[in-house]
């Protein structure tokens, strides 16, 4: 038998096949026709943004040509809205392929990438794919960031350091301020990938957020996706902010057709549609308060900034699969966080029937 896998290339050895929550397809296969509660991959329970909907059902008869290849209508619309140029957009198939393409452009084999932990799982994936190591550097025990590890964790190989916040899964985020004195220690030569998926569910005002004159900065980029607050997960549509001429570097390992025709329209009109955007973030913050009471019946709720927040339960697992019997979807199983289970923030009603039934199996495990 002539054995193509022999020759894969060694570094694919050491890749674990990405877990997603389960899909909505797959829980209906499994549960039949029973109402199901999914609170588990952070999408958003209002549903696509009206205007997207609207937008794309126009484009449809549109489908036979190839879209926009630089995504330029999408990149201005995003450049108007941050207050930047469209030099410094870039827009992928999903902020995951962003993540993909900065790999792509900055990693060799033995580079090093460095990520705070627990955090997204995709910076490491792409590091991977492209044989770097990958050096963790440990939240604090209150899940906020430890500045001084991550900065003493940059060596001469780093070329990436990267950045959640609000973080995922813990909901936590990096103080402006933190972020100046990260920078003041991390060298020019290393780029610096904040992803922000949920900065616009966060309401702290000492955050970090994306200010154009940041931009001024070489070596830093923020990463944004559509997949979250405007409720287009299933569209994939994300985008990176950078200096325009590390934009134009990442452009030259994008596909020529990355984002498709439907999800550039559903973008550009998702972005206008400010009453999605206000209810969606409405939401979040009652949902917010609905899990924050879980702390006067004795259980710790992480103060989240995100549309989810880690709930500690004791066995994570346990906890995931008796909810899982009634219904109720959460995620479970991230490295470190064994006695935790992450819940995506749903309508009023799901998130009630959410914390009923977490109070009823904590109290009475099985
Ligand atoms: C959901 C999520 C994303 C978005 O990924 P897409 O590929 O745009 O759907 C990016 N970063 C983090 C931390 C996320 O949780």
């Amino acid at each position: 038998m002539s054995d193509v896998t022999n020759r894969v290339r060694g570094n694919l050895a050491f890749i674990e096949p990405y877990k997603p929550g389960l899909s909505d397809e797959t829980l209906r296969r499994e549960l039949g026709n029973r109402r199901i509660v999914k609170l588990n991959s952070n999408e958003n329970a209002l549903g696509p943004s009206p205007l997207a909907i609207e937008a794309i059902r126009k484009e449809l008869p549109r489908l036979h040509l190839y879209p926009d290849g630089a995504s330029d209508l999408v990149r201005e619309a995003i450049a108007h809205h941050h207050g930047v140029s469209s030099e410094q957009v870039l827009v992928g198939n999903g902020s995951d392929d962003i993540i993909k393409l900065i790999s792509e452009t900055f990693l060799e084999p033995g580079d090093e990438i460095v990520v705070p932990h627990p955090s997204f799982s995709q910076y490491g994936f792409g590091a991977q794919v492209m044989d770097a190591n990958i050096r963790a550097v440990p939240l604090r025990s209150d899940f906020t960031y430890d500045v001084d590890a991550l900065a003493e964790a940059v060596t001469s190989r780093t070329k990436i350091l990267y950045l959640c916040t609000p973080n995922n899964p813990t909901g936590t985020v990096l103080k402006q301020s933190e972020f100046e004195s990260l920078m003041a220690r991390v060298p020019e030569d290393v780029f610096v990938v904040v992803d922000m998926a949920y900065d616009n569910y966060a309401l702290a005002e000492d955050r970090l957020r994306l200010r154009p004159e940041e931009l001024r900065r070489g070596n830093v980029g923020f990463l944004f996706t559509f997949s979250k607050l405007y409720g287009l997960a299933g569209l994939r549509v994300g985008y990176l902010v950078a200096n325009a001429d590390v934009v134009q570097f990442i452009h030259r390992v994008r596909e020529p057709f990355n984002v498709n025709r439907v999800a550039q329209v559903g973008a550009i009109a998702a972005l206008q549609d400010i009453e999605h955007v206000r209810r969606s973030q409405a939401l979040a913050s009652e949902a917010r308060f609905q899990y924050g009471r879980l702390a006067e019946q004795g259980i710790r709720v992480v103060p989240s900034e995100a549309n989810f927040c880690l709930v500690e339960v004791g066995d994570g697992r346990a906890v995931f699969e008796s909810l899982m019997r009634r219904a109720i979807l959460v995620r479970t199983g991230f490295r470190g966080l064994e006695s935790y289970v992450r819940i995506t923030f749903g309508t009023r009603e799901e998130n009630d029937a959410c914390i009923a039934a977490l109070l009823d199996v904590v109290r009475n495990p099985r």
